[in-house]
């Protein structure tokens, strides 16, 4: 069997998994990996396969080290990545700025290029590089692939990327909309015209990838025309912890008059607001325990969440001029039937309508949950960004044969 090792390298941590390309969305990976804590005093490894789970926690110094003790770990089951055949390394890189849309094979010259790009992002794509750096090095005769997040919203229309700013200050600091989670968003748009039987190329969608981080995306005949994220992760839909869309004008507001650092506001909206930041928590679970339990505070969080879904959705629309599906997808896209019928309650003028029994299904694959009637499509399709990753890396490292 040919697998391929994908890399999502963090800052303090690096995920990993031993994927087979043809394997369906919900199966389980061949191999999961977490290394954690990287440079702290105590470092953990855990490694899970076949339903076990195996963990190492020592100093895990770099990321280097992190690898290698992961490699090790796995040598000591037999599945270890040069007792397999794989046939690829995929990474996961954050930022291609407007210079990677597809995937692209690693040589030297696209690592310098993925360097310059880190201005763009500062915290990510270092830790990417880091990543690539080790992983070539640990395993120099396979072929290794970078993924860009931003690489399926490269050509968005400048209608839709440009920001009304000063075009030269815009110009010289790369200022424009790249967006963000398009692994995911092209993997389950492209699914879409299959299950509603379309033709792909005379089909228009709306994709709502609502996890911790959440984006939406307007998609023309496979091509994203709009997309909620910007120049970074933070625009956009409420998430977990980011605010998504603000007046820019709170940013001046809080350091003039609030007396915070720019570090401070960074940290706030990045970390400390969106569904947490008004309610306390994060995770749509307990989000939906504290409104059964009557939480003032968590039922606004959520009004506020589903508001700004709608609009969104409502633009989309307008951008789209006609609607054949919207999907939902990522972990509270998946799971959270609520927030589904909440997105699209009261659409029955727009052709939208979700028939409740298949919304209550649990998550099982992809399925269309609207009505037989409903005119526009309702869709749950799980996304998996570590599978497409795998795929496209498979479909390079097989162009170099
Ligand atoms: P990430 O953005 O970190 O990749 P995921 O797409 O895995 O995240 O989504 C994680 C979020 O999905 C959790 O924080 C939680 O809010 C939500 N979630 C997961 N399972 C459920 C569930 N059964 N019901 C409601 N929400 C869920």
């Amino acid at each position: 069997m040919a697998y391929v090792l994908v890399i999502n390298s963090g800052s303090s941590s690096v995920k990993f998994q031993i994927v087979d390309p043809n394997a369906h969305a919900s199966d389980d990976p061949f191999v999961s990996g977490l290394v954690e804590q990287i440079g702290e005093p105590q470092g953990r490894v855990t490694v899970k396969h076949a339903g076990q789970k195996f963990v190492v926690q020592r100093e895990i110094p770099t990321h280097t080290v992190g690898l290698q003790e992961s490699f090790r770990l796995l040598d000591a089951k037999g599945i270890g990545p040069t007792q397999l055949d794989i046939i690829a390394v995929g990474h996961r890189v954050v930022h291609g700025g407007m210079v990677f849309s597809a995937p692209e094979l690693i040589l030297d010259p696209v690592v310098e290029m993925i360097r310059s790009l880190i201005p763009l992002a500062p915290l990510h794509n270092p830790a990417n590089i880091d990543g690539i750096e080790v992983a070539r090095a640990l395993l120099p005769t396979i072929p290794h692939v970078a993924v860009f997040d931003t690489g399926f919203f490269r050509d968005l229309p400048p209608a839709a990327a440009l920001y009304a700013i000063n075009a030269d200050v815009a110009e010289r600091n790369l200022v424009r909309r790249y967006g963000f989670h398009g692994t995911s968003h092209e993997f389950v748009s492209s699914q879409v015209p299959d299950l509603i039987g379309r033709d792909p190329l005379h089909t228009r969608q709306i994709v709502l990838h609502l996890g911790n981080g959440a984006s939406a995306s307007a998609v023309e005949n496979g091509h994203p025309i709009d997309t909620s994220m910007g120049l970074t992760p933070l625009a956009g839909l409420v998430m977990g912890t980011r605010s998504g869309d603000i007046d820019p004008g709170i940013i001046f507001h809080l350091y003039r008059q609030g007396g915070m650092s720019i570090d401070e506001i960074d940290n706030l909206l990045n970390r400390q607001s969106g569904v947490k930041g008004l309610s306390g928590v994060n995770d749509f679970r307990e989000l939906r325990t504290l409104i059964d339990n009557e939480d003032e505070n968590a039922w606004l969080a959520y009004n506020v969440y589903i508001n700004q879904l709608r609009r969104y959705i409502g633009s989309y629309m307008i951008a789209l001029g006609r609607v054949d599906a919207i999907t939902f997808t990522a972990g509270v896209g998946e799971n959270d039937k609520h927030v589904r019928m909440d997105a699209l309650d009261n659409m029955h003028m727009y052709g939208i309508e979700i028939d409740p029994e298949k919304n209550n299904l649990p998550n099982d694959g992809p399925r269309i949950i609207s009505t037989d009637d409903s005119k526009v499509k309702v869709l749950v399709v799980p996304t998996n960004e570590e599978l497409a990753i795998a795929q496209k890396s498979a479909k390079v490292a097989a162009s170099l044969a």
